[in-house]
């Protein structure tokens, strides 16, 4: 029974273990990637952008949005108008990312997202970062929400 016992508790310190211990990250360098084919300064700038979030935060980043398409662009305006046309987007010229962040939490992740308030935006230092390099920050927006949008001027 003792036995039992102690390899079950063996099994669970293993487990947890491993969780704090691998770390999965999901930055997705890919969307940077797709930047880069079209202008190579916003690729550096967002590439720095980002690794100084993941080392002087204790935040990590998910691009989830970068070079977009016209016709993608044209889609997001008519599934909500608040977004920008073809003419006036940043994603369509590469000058642009939407991240969302996120922190180990045991085996999950917190996340912050689109919903989440400028405040909290804020809090994580990440928009101080962005002032360092000169991007707008949509958190600014005053007519939309849209904390997860940096892009250069
Ligand atoms: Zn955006």
């Amino acid at each position: 029974m003792v036995v039992l016992a102690l390899m079950a508790l063996f099994l669970v310190w293993v487990v947890v273990g491993v969780g704090i211990w691998v770390e999965v990250k999901i930055t997705n360098w890919k969307r940077l990637a797709e930047i880069k084919s079209v202008d190579a300064a916003s690729y550096r700038t967002f590439k720095n952008f980002v690794n100084d979030i993941e080392s002087k935060t204790n935040w990590n980043v998910k691009i989830i949005s970068g070079l977009r398409t016209k016709e993608r662009q044209k889609e997001l305006m008519r599934e909500n108008a608040k977004n920008a046309s073809v003419e006036k987007s940043r994603h369509v010229m590469g000058r642009a990312i939407d991240i969302n962040l996120y922190q180990k939490n045991w085996l999950s992740r917190i996340w912050l997202k689109k919903f989440n308030s400028t405040r909290d935006w804020r809090n994580t230092g990440v928009v101080k970062i962005s002032e360092k390099y000169g991007l707008l920050w949509g958190g600014n927006y005053r007519s939309y929400h849209d904390p997860v949008h940096f892009e250069i001027r």
